[in-house]
């Protein structure tokens, strides 16, 4: 297995995507659909002898533009078959929206958060911008968690770990006498994968996360292959981590709403990350409305309108954060 890595500086920085080589030429994930990332992408490719047009099969962990916006090209040069979990399947196809490109989604998106109008007008000329990122449209064959594929002779599991957005998918292999998995931006070396924001689409998004981190620390892989960054040598400890700091800012966002009263999504997120650019204006009220509606689904905030209120004095977090 090889590594190609691409230069992103629009979203998480490098992207991985990951080469297998054998009877057939398959890879996971695709890097952004930029001019400088498709010609690094296509050299990467060629240090290793393959065009584009020999990839077989494209395995997509999810819909973001960093990690699918090529797979249409790949797919136009040699036919190959893109692999995505059904609940972003429509997104990489070209068939819905993202909210980079819906308007209406947008509205109520910011609405709902309070966005205020000038980081709001940032924030539209900051997605406008992205918009060509998506890439070609893909004809895509969707997966279901839990679905097995033969790689070359290798069994890869497809294991949904929603959150981050609605359809991320691992994919769980035996290398090397090794479990390992290929996890896309469901746990990342460095940075605390965005809940909320990434994907305005996906439901309860932190109770979701949370029961994705707490299946990764039962599934204990010996090494896990992130989306960016190097490879992750204890999976567990890191899903235990990213746990670990998601209670924290429950805790903190319990703590601004006990010295402010009720607030939005916005204001809360004013007071956990201060002020915010590009696509942070973004995911910084997405992860604030994340955890606000958490609180709000355990019954320790209220919701009125867009302003959410403390209702439980000195509330108990472990109900919200298991310690598998
Ligand atoms: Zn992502
Ligand atoms: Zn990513």
């Amino acid at each position: 297995m090889e590594r190609i890595r691409l230069g992103n500086t629009v979203f998480e920085g490098e992207n991985n995507v990951y080469l297998l080589q054998g009877e057939e030429t398959v890879l996971v994930d695709a890097g952004v659909a930029t001019e400088p990332t498709r010609e690094e992408f296509v050299d990467g490719l060629a240090s290793f002898g393959v065009t584009p047009a020999d990839v077989d099969r494209v395995f997509l962990t999810h819909w973001h533009y960093d990690h699918a916006g090529l797979a249409g090209m790949i797919q136009n040069a040699g036919g190959a078959t893109v692999h995505a979990h059904e609940a972003d399947a429509e997104l990489i196809s070209g068939a819905e929206a993202s909210l980079i490109e819906d308007r209406a989604l947008q509205q109520e998106t910011f609405e709902g958060w309070q966005i205020p109008d000038g980081p709001r007008e940032e924030l539209l000329s900051f997605l406008e911008g992205h918009a060509e990122l998506a890439g070609e449209d893909v004809d895509v064959t969707p997966f279901a968690g839990g679905d097995r594929f033969d790689v070359n002779g290798i069994e890869f599991e497809a294991v949904h770990l929603p959150g981050h957005s609605a359809g991320l998918s691992a994919f769980a292999f035996e290398g090397e006498g090794e479990r390992q998995a290929f996890v896309g931006d469901a746990i990342l070396p460095k940075y605390t994968p965005n809940v909320g924001g990434a994907d305005v689409r996906v439901e309860s998004p932190l109770a979701k996360y949370v029961d994705s981190l707490v299946e990764m620390i039962d599934r204990d892989w010996d090494r896990a292959l992130p989306g960016h960054r190097d490879p992750i040598e204890d999976p567990a400890g890191r899903a235990r981590e990213i746990l670990g700091h998601h209670r924290e800012r429950t805790e903190n966002v319990i703590d601004v709403l006990d010295r402010h009263g009720a607030c939005d999504a916005w204001t809360v997120s004013h007071h956990l990350f201060g002020e915010l650019e590009t696509i942070h204006i973004l995911h910084g009220p997405g992860e604030a409305f994340a955890h606000l509606d958490h609180l709000q689904r355990h019954g320790i905030v209220e919701r009125e309108a867009t302003d959410y209120r403390l209702v439980v004095e000195d509330p108990d977090v472990d109900e919200l954060f298991p310690e598998p």
